[in-house]
């Protein structure tokens, strides 16, 4: 359940849906057999963090990355840390 905006460096608590946006994203755990077994959770980005960032589902987990990289998958490494 949401309870927080998904921003690692943020973090502010969901309180109303017209403060930010909530993403419903098909999420899920790869097993070793590589079956995956997907579920659609839901996910808060506060009124801040939307201008900024967006939520995409990577390897069947919700990252969060600046809009810029919104289409494209960015390079190996860490996701852009704090923006503030
Ligand atoms: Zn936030």
């Amino acid at each position: 359940m949401i309870s927080r905006c998904a921003h690692p460096g943020c973090g502010r608590p969901f309180k109303y849906l017209h403060e930010g946006q909530v993403f419903v994203l098909p999420v899920g755990q790869a097993s070793q057999n590589a079956q995956r077994n997907l579920i659609e959770e839901l996910y808060f980005l506060c009124a801040d963090c939307k201008r900024t960032h967006t939520i995409i589902v990577r390897e069947g987990q919700p990252v969060v990355v600046p809009l810029k990289n919104k289409n494209r998958i960015a390079p190996r490494g860490k996701e852009d840390g704090d923006a503030a």
